[in-house]
């Protein structure tokens, strides 16, 4: 029996698009969204960042569901523009604004601009003159004096080059608040890191960003009209990782933040998630080309690999540890050798899965990386060897959409100039 996604044999859709191909199942996209809402308390609003998954589509559909857009660059600006999120429910932050995001943000009129330095806010502040604008809505990014262990990167607490250092803000950032002519800081942000996996990791990041935030405020003498918190929620990927403990979220979390909503019922809250939004409904299809063995180690040689995937090498740890890894010719067969998945590229390191447990596997098979929806394509090498970009299908209803098409060779090398000699 092979793999379904609503009910689509996997086959079809490889026959129909080609290998390599990411595939996302938008009943998994819903039921995840909804069932992270329906724990959340309803005074946080989910926005998407962009950055784990840009396609528009993916975008459109989580925005149809309510969530609004954290963007990052002037494309993912206009992808959540263009995929229908209004702009009251799209904020742009990113450590790096060039002067033509920032135009572009006031151009668009959103909730709020993410400053990540007083250099930044100034800058904004006198564009904003410059475009004539008053009240130009902004949050400060915070780096906090506190750290969070979490399953992954740190992005504060540290020495970071995001946001502003809490001390910075104390010290200087009220004098500057009141020279501003046009700009208006309407609250705080905090990114505290990705990949959390422990919930009270969530319930001390929410507690300390909210009261830094309250106090803060106070200090500048700015209103606390929002407040983003971050969000950095995980999925598990290896054998000893465990799913975000949702019931536990929900009541800690959730009476961290009544607390607050009780003294700042107008403050609005804000949650921005990419992997957890859109990871597990992702699944990157590839076909074995040919099964070799090699010093007794049996390889599947695959049409696609790290250039597609660069989260499967496991960068970043001593021992390699799979993502999971499926035939998705043979889904419900029992696995019987170990074998190592591996990809087209010319370097040793484009190894998929280091001896997978997987049925018999046959070249012409279909396998699938899966919990793949998040920072797949776009945060992998796609262009080595000129192999390019894959092509993305979302299923819904029952019906597969193509929402990227594949590069092709014209593609690559119509952005090339050849100089002949
Ligand atoms: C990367 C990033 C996110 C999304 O992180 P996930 O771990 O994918 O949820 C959100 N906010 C900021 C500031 C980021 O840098």
């Amino acid at each position: 029996m092979e793999f379904e996604i609503q009910g689509v044999p996997v086959s079809e859709l490889a026959r129909e698009y080609g290998t390599p191909l990411y595939v996302y199942d938008a009943e998994v996209l819903r039921t995840n969204y909804q069932r992270l809402r329906e724990n959340l308390h309803p005074a946080v609003d989910v926005f998407f960042s962009l950055k784990a998954n840009p396609n528009i589509s993916i975008c459109s559909y989580l925005g149809s569901l309510g969530a609004g857009a954290e963007v990052s660059s002037l494309t993912e600006l206009i992808t959540a523009q263009r995929a229908g999120v209004a702009p009251e429910n799209i904020i742009f932050l990113g450590p790096g604004k060039t002067t033509k995001e920032l135009r572009a943000c006031l151009d668009a009129g959103l909730h709020a601009v993410v400053c990540e330095s007083l250099e930044e806010l100034e800058a904004l502040d006198a564009l904003a003159v410059e475009a004539g604008l008053t009240d130009v809505p902004v949050l400060l990014r915070m780096n906090p004096d506190f750290q969070t262990k979490g399953g992954g990167l740190s992005m504060g607490g540290k020495p970071r080059q995001f946001g502003v250092d809490l001390s910075v803000l104390r010290q200087s950032a009220a004098s500057l608040v009141r020279t501003l002519r046009a700009a208006r800081v309407i609250g705080v942000h905090a990114y505290m890191g990705t990949r959390i996996l422990d919930y009270s990791d969530v319930v001390n990041n929410t507690t300390n960003i909210l009261s830094i935030a309250e106090a803060l405020c106070e200090e500048l003498g700015v209103p606390l009209r929002t407040v983003d918190f971050g969000g950095g929620l995980g999925v598990p990927y290896f054998d000893n990782e465990k799913e975000l403990d949702l019931n536990a979220l929900h009541g800690e979390v959730n009476a961290v933040i009544e607390q607050f909503v009780e003294r700042h019922p107008q403050t609005r809250l804000i949650m921005e998630l990419g992997r957890y939004l859109t990871a597990v409904a992702g699944t990157y299809v590839v076909r074995v080309l040919y099964v070799k063995e090699s010093m007794g180690e049996r390889f599947a040689v695959a049409d696609g690999g790290t250039n597609h995937h660069m989260a499967a090498v496991g960068v970043g740890s001593f021992v390699k540890r799979n993502f999971p890894i499926r035939s998705l010719t043979r889904y419900h067969d029992p696995a019987t050798a170990p074998i190592t998945v591996t990809g087209p590229l010319c370097t040793p390191n484009d190894v998929i899965g280091k001896r997978v447990a997987l049925p018999p596997v046959s070249p012409g098979d279909l396998l699938g990386v899966e919990r793949s929806g998040a920072y797949g394509p776009t945060a992998s090498p796609v262009l080595f060897l000129s192999h390019g970009y894959p092509a993305e299908v979302l299923v819904h209803d029952g019906t597969p959409h193509l929402i990227a098409r594949r590069d092709t060779p014209a593609d690559l090398l119509n952005r090339q100039h050849l100089v002949r000699f």
